[in-house]
């Protein structure tokens, strides 16, 4: 099928002329030492703070007594950290869009209210997907290769159809309803793909369902998991049906793809296009192609681990992202303490690490005190070791001063939303 191939790069190139120049430049440092993956780093930052400073009043204020020129990457740190509400409230003063420049749009996805618009500029666009598409070589996928996309939520019908016409360019089908027939459907189309991508809970879901009905499948080379958390506990099936785990990518709406896991099963850092640091376990990100609106330091809102000691063996030198463990800000109330989200993701940790108990949960919080787990059991669960299990790893983190109430629930067909890992329903006020 060559000719979606040249459909595929066509419609690239049309949406953005840059995109084969980065891949290009991302293939060649592929395996490049850890020092020259640094000297790119040092040379597009110091670019980047350059074009910050002489075109944002925000910076040239903050970077006044940083000597560029002569700078190392460690000097980054002497530059403050930027919040994610000292971006807002700065944006106008951030931004950077010269006319005919050939911006792109996008938003963040935060949660409902808490959305941000922003433009990309082009080379920030083409670095984020190609940052993709390397990571998509690793595992033998090329980007026009035929794929399922599995989408977390339906669709108003309008949307579908614009989304179809895209998709067709891209080579790609979409899913958007979770129904057992669906899923047949599906079936025939995953016999002809290459590669699998979506809300990992929706690809859970069809890999439970497709176990059942005993079928597998030997010609998926990546399966690929985006926006969700991708909990342990899906990798079983879906490595039972497609033979291989799902693979996590890493990013956010204004940073582009932060990581890629490689076949080894270790996130590597896309170091050409960010710079990552890790401070209290929050990671703060320098993206090194925005300069619509430059931020260095960014505190993005996630609690992660880093990796500095693995040498990987798949020969990669990028720095590796170890876990993501949460969200950072929102908060769980005990009846007298205030909990931070990683504790929720401590208490399953601990539960698979000694117990070997891996479940997919959504956690939920309606009033002080309490917290309520649901937790996914398509029939193979021994519930009552579960709970058992659960609610004595959960008070480890939070001892009397938070009550567990556990749920078992099936995955729903009419899932209308994205899977939440944490959902809080008390109000800041009331806290
Ligand atoms: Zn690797």
């Amino acid at each position: 099928m060559r000719y979606h191939k040249y459909l595929y790069l066509a419609g690239e190139k049309f949406k953005n002329p840059h995109l084969q120049t980065h891949l290009d430049a991302l293939m060649k440092s592929d395996k490049a030492s850890l020092k020259e993956l640094e000297a790119i780093q040092l040379e597009r930052l110091k670019k980047l703070l350059h074009h910050a400073k002489n075109s944002t009043l925000f910076y040239k204020e903050r970077l006044k007594d940083i000597d560029i020129d002569t700078m190392t990457l460690a000097d980054l740190k002497k530059i403050p950290v930027l919040t994610k509400s000292e971006l807002k409230a700065n944006a106008d003063d951030l931004r950077n869009e010269p006319e005919g420049q050939g911006l792109i749009k996008a938003e963040t996805s935060g949660t409902t209210g808490d959305v941000f618009l922003f433009n990309k500029n082009i080379h920030w666009d083409a670095s984020f997907r190609a940052a993709q598409y390397r990571g998509y070589s690793w595992y033998g996928v090329e980007p026009w290769a035929k794929s399922l996309y599995f989408w977390g939520f339906k669709k108003a019908f309008k949307d579908k159809l614009k989304i179809r016409v895209l998709d067709f360019l891209l080579n790609r089908y979409r899913f958007f309803d979770y129904t057992n027939e669906e899923f047949e459907r599906a079936a025939d189309r995953i016999r002809e793909s290459t590669y699998i991508a979506g809300y990992s809970s929706s690809i859970h879901m069809m890999a439970e369902y497709f176990k059942k009905k005993g079928y597998k499948f030997d010609n998926i080379k990546m399966v690929k998991g985006t926006a969700e958390k991708v909990y342990d506990s899906y990798h079983k099936s879906v490595k039972e049906v497609f033979g291989r785990k799902i693979t996590s990518e890493y990013g956010s709406a204004e940073a582009g793809v932060i990581a890629y896991e490689c076949p080894e099963g270790h996130m590597h850092i896309v170091m050409e296009n960010v710079i990552i640091e890790e401070i209290d376990n929050k990671i703060i990100v320098t993206n090194l192609w925005a300069y619509s609106l430059p931020y260095i330091r960014f505190e993005l809102g996630d609690y992660v681990v880093l990796d500095n000691e693995t040498k990987c063996a798949c020969g990669r030198k990028h720095k590796i992202i170890k876990e993501v463990t949460g969200r950072i800000g929102r908060k769980i109330y005990g009846k007298e303490g205030v909990y931070s989200t990683i504790n929720i993701n401590h208490t399953f940790k601990n539960l698979s690490f000694k117990h070997n108990i891996e479940l997919a949960y959504a956690a939920k919080q309606y009033e002080k005190g309490k917290m309520v787990f649901d937790i996914i059991d398509d029939g193979e669960l021994n519930q009552t070791e579960a709970r058992e299990k659960l609610i004595a790893s959960a008070y480890e983190y939070f001892k009397d001063d938070v009550d567990i109430e556990v749920n078992f629930v099936t995955y729903s067909e009419g899932k209308t939303k994205k899977q939440k890992d944490f959902e809080s329903f008390i109000k800041e006020e009331e806290a």
